[in-house]
């Protein structure tokens, strides 16, 4: 009938199709449900439109978590490999782009036409758009109480994902369904963010806005500091490109972080050595390795002429404009917040859950996967991994 089934997946995105395809495929009677109208909106818009859809590199020290070692179960199980194997299944083509990255060649939809076939072999019942008003238990197992009526499910899946992009149909649901039943929630807040700046400290940097490239950036101190290199994007507000959203994920407000714009050279020693050499001014100099407008942007904002010759620039001079292109500080007053995050960092605290089976330890049948738990990749296709792994891990569990 249309009221029962063994398994209720509520959120038809990359978690909760994977679920229920796995679910489906071992015999059992699912219902997929979702407030949107599109399946897996998300995915659609992912990677540009061409979904990172894993990494090949992908393991458990690429994702951030307050229990980091909870996800190796699930991640070890579900492998990069297996979802390539599947991918390849569909004859979708695809192409490694930059560390690890998988992308589709042609269209992010391929990866939802993929999950929509796995989930029809699979018999899987949809209903969208549906709300889901409420979720309670009884004798059974779980009731939902939707604004199509009452569904019975002996298992409820909860696949709602994070706060990112409310444009798209984001929404707290799965931290309300958590804070009904007692679960314990790490506090969501934006990651892989554009960062933003004082309108006022900025303002010297607003003529660099669209000029991008590669630097080594870090936050956090000692054995909480963190590094990558990527490339770096200035924007109009602040900064933005894979290195500020990778940063952005470990950066706690109140704190700074550095850039290297020139990870390569030691520059002061650089700068100092061709006061003998070169017969250049600082923004020729400069240029050989930075591109123009930056070098001029820079110097205007940090008070340097271009137009000193090196040779008669004090060591002292040269050594404060190495620092500030080596090891430039910056505080960030925010970020672009939820409207932008690609992802939410936090949510249902893992260790509320059952590694193998993303079961909520005191409410036998209920889970949590994907987003909504408190997994949160890096940049680079681990976002999904870690939907596709956990949604199998509980797909296979049920
Ligand atoms: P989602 O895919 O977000 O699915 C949640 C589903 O639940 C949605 O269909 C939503 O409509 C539904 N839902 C929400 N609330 C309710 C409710 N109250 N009732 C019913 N249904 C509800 N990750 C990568 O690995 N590679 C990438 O290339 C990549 N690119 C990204 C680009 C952008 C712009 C964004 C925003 C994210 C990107 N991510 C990427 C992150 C990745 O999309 C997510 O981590 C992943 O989709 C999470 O999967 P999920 O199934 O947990 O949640």
């Amino acid at each position: 009938d249309k009221h029962h089934y063994d398994v209720a997946v509520i959120g038809a995105g990359a978690a909760g199709m994977m679920c229920a395809a796995v679910a489906g495929q071992r015999g059992l009677r699912v219902l997929v449900i979702d407030h949107a109208s599109k399946l897996a909106e998300k995915i659609r818009i992912s990677g540009g439109g061409r979904c990172n859809f894993t990494n090949i590199n992908a393991g458990p020290n690429n994702f951030i978590s307050e229990n980091p070692h909870f996800c190796k179960s699930a991640l070890s199980r579900y492998t990069p490999q297996d979802f390539l194997s599947l991918v390849k299944r569909h004859k979708i083509a695809f192409h490694e782009k930059h560390k690890g990255q998988l992308f589709c060649d042609e269209s992010a939809e391929d990866i939802i036409r993929m999950l929509k076939a796995e989930c029809d072999v699979a018999k899987v019942n949809w209903r969208m758009p549906c709300k889901v008003e409420q979720v309670r238990q009884d004798a059974a197992g779980f009731v939902l109480e939707t604004e199509q009526g009452e569904i019975h499910a002996a298992k409820v899946v909860i696949a709602t994902g994070g706060l990112s992009i409310p444009k798209i149909g984001a929404t707290d649901f799965s931290y309300k369904v958590a804070q009904q039943f007692n679960l314990k929630i790490v506090a969501p807040r934006p990651a892989l963010v554009p960062l933003t700046f004082d309108a006022a400290s900025w303002e010297a940097f607003v003529p660099l806005s669209g000029i991008s490239l590669e630097v080594d950036i870090e936050t956090g101190e000692k054995k909480n500091k963190v590094v990558f290199r990527e490339d770096l994007l200035f924007t109009h507000r602040g900064l933005s490109g894979p290195g500020v959203l990778q940063i952005s994920s470990f950066w706690q407000e109140g704190q700074s972080i550095r850039v290297n714009l020139l990870p390569e050279v030691d520059l002061a020693q650089d700068l100092i050595d061709a006061k003998t050499t070169s017969k250049k001014n600082l923004a020729n100099y400069l240029s050989g390795y930075l591109p123009a407008r930056l070098v001029d942007g820079l110097l205007l904002a940090h008070g340097f002429a271009g137009d000193l010759k090196i040779a008669d620039m004090q060591d002292k001079r040269l050594r404060l404009l190495g620092e500030k292109i080596n090891r430039w500080e910056l505080l960030p007053n925010g970020s672009e917040g939820y409207r932008k995050a690609e992802v939410t960092r936090g949510g249902v605290d893992t260790r509320e859950l059952s590694q193998q089976s993303m079961m909520v330890n005191k409410v036998p049948g209920l889970y949590f996967i994907g987003e909504a738990v408190d997994v949160t990749g890096w940049l680079g296709g681990y976002n999904f991994q870690w939907a596709w792994a956990s949604g199998v891990a509980a797909g296979l569990a049920i």
